[in-house]
C-alpha cells in the first residue's frame, strides 16, 4: 500500500497543508488537501474519499476536487462516511447555498459525485481495498478508518481525544503495519485540547499504551501555530517507532 501525505496539518498556512491522505493514488482519506497539494491529472484519477467528520479541514477541498474534475471522470466520485457525517456535508456544504448540489449536476443520473453512507465497524470494499469505519472521541461524529489491502493494514485516528476502541481494533489486526494518529496540540495547550478533544505529546503517550507494541506511529493533525513546540515534546517522549509526518512524505507498507 502506498501513502502519500498530501497534508499533514490541522491548519493551513503556505507551508502547512490541511488533513488529507492519498492511497495507492486512487482512494483519499480526508480532503484539506486534495487540489493543493494533487495536479488536475492526479485529481482525476481519485476515485473514492473516505471523511472522518464534517470539520472545514478535513473537507474543505471536496467543493474543488469535484468542480475540477467535472467531466474528466467516468462515474461519480464516491464520497464516503457513516451516515451522520454524510448528512452534514449534504446539509452544510453541497446545500445550493455554500456550493452547489454536485449530486444533481449534470444530473442526478450521472452526477460528478455520490455520497455512500457506510456501517461504522463494519467492513466495505473500496476501489480494491477494504476499509472500517471506527468511532472516535471528537466533538461531531467522528470515525477512524482501518484500510487494508491483501499485504496489509494501516489504521488512521481521525480527530480524537483519548479513545478505546479504535485502539482494541488495531490489536486484533494481524498484518498492522502503521498507526497515523493525531496529535493537534502542545502539552501547555492541555485543556484547550480537552475541550476540543484532540490529543496532547502528554495524552498521545498515554494513547500508545493502548496501541500493539511494535507497529510504526506516525503523527499528523499538528496545528500550524504549534507545530514546534508538539515535535520537541513528542521528540522527548523517546518513543523510536514514532514519526513526524510532514507534506509531501510518502510511505510504503
Ligand atoms: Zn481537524
Ligand atoms: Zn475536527
Amino acid at each position: 500500500m502506498q501513502i502519500r501525505v498530501l497534508g499533514a496539518y490541522g491548519g493551513s498556512t503556505p507551508r502547512h497543508r490541511q488533513t488529507s491522505f492519498l492511497i495507492d493514488g486512487t482512494v483519499a482519506l480526508d480532503a484539506g488537501a486534495l487540489t493543493s497539494a494533487l495536479e488536475l491529472e492526479e485529481q482525476a484519477r481519485v476515485r473514492a474519499i473516505l471523511v472522518t467528520h464534517s470539520h472545514m479541514d478535513h473537507v474543505n477541498s471536496l467543493p474543488f476536487l469535484v468542480e475540477n474534475v467535472f467531466g474528466k471522470v467516468d462515474g461519480p466520485i464516491e464520497v464516503i462516511a457513516p451516515p451522520e457525517v454524510v448528512a452534514s456535508l449534504k446539509t452544510h456544504l453541497f446545500n445550493n447555498d455554500l456550493w452547489p448540489d454536485f449530486t444533481r449536476i449534470p444530473n442526478h443520473l450521472l452526477p460528478v459525485v455520490s455520497f455512500r453512507a457506510v456501517e461504522p465497524n463494519t467492513p466495505f470494499a473500496v476501489n480494491g481495498l477494504t476499509a472500517v469505519a471506527i468511532p472516535v472521541a471528537h466533538v461531531v461524529p467522528t470515525y477512524g478508518y482501518l484500510v487494508s489491502d491483501a499485504h496489509s493494514s494501516v489504521i488512521f485516528s481521525g480527530d480524537t481525544g483519548p479513545t478505546d476502541a479504535i485502539w482494541k481494533r488495531a490489536c486484533l489486526e494481524k498484518k498492522l503495519a502503521a498507526i497515523f494518529v493525531e496529535c493537534s496540540f502542545p502539552n501547555a495547550m492541555q485543556e484547550i485540547a480537552e475541550i476540543s478533544k484532540h490529543l496532547t505529546p502528554s495524552t498521545l503517550a498515554r494513547e500508545i499504551g493502548k496501541f500493539p507494541p511494535k507497529v510504526a506511529i506516525n503523527i499528523y493533525h499538528m496545528k500550524p501555530p504549534s507545530a514546534a513546540a508538539i515535535a520537541a515534546e513528542l521528540a522527548g517522549l523517546g518513543v523510536p517507532r514514532l514519526r513526524l509526518l510532514g507534506d509531501g512524505d510518502e510511505l510504503n507498507y
